[in-house]
């Protein structure tokens, strides 16, 4: 998650809402991302999206079933869909998205074996994001 959390802080000096994410595998990291949807004027850009393709590139294939994400925001629809595609084996975030997450919408969007842990460095996440919206106003 402290990687994750350095990925955050590169998409915090992008001026992007600052989330990051990093797929384990194998021990090593497969993959790592930031939130880009303003760099690439792109609203699928998230950090999990760009996570995500970039451990199936490092693997070359396209599930990710014996991986963990680790994601410093808890995950939108679109994420936890794309998260569920790819069956990851665990997913793990910090802060929780009492707005957007997946979890005010439906749980079950994961797939089946997908474990969840939440709460893991939930302070330094949830510090970033105020500061980084206080810095907006
Ligand atoms: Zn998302």
């Amino acid at each position: 998650m402290n990687e994750a959390l350095k990925e955050a802080k590169k998409a915090f000096d992008r001026n992007e809402v600052p989330v990051g994410c990093v797929i384990i595998g194998d021990g090593r990291i497969l993959g790592k991302g930031h939130n880009l949807t303003e760099t690439l004027t792109d609203v699928t850009a998230h950090a999990e999206m760009q996570t995500i393709t970039a451990a199936a590139s490092a693997i070359g294939g396209k599930y990710l079933t014996e991986c963990t994400i680790y994601v410093t925001l808890e995950p939108c629809v679109m994420c936890a869909g794309a998260i569920a595609w790819a069956q990851l084996g665990r997913l793990v975030w910090a802060a929780n998205d009492t707005k957007k997450g997946f979890t005010t919408v439906n749980q079950r969007l994961l797939h089946p074996k997908t474990r969840l842990t939440q709460g893991v460095l939930i302070q330094e996440s949830e510090t970033l994001l105020k500061d980084f919206f206080k810095k907006l106003r």
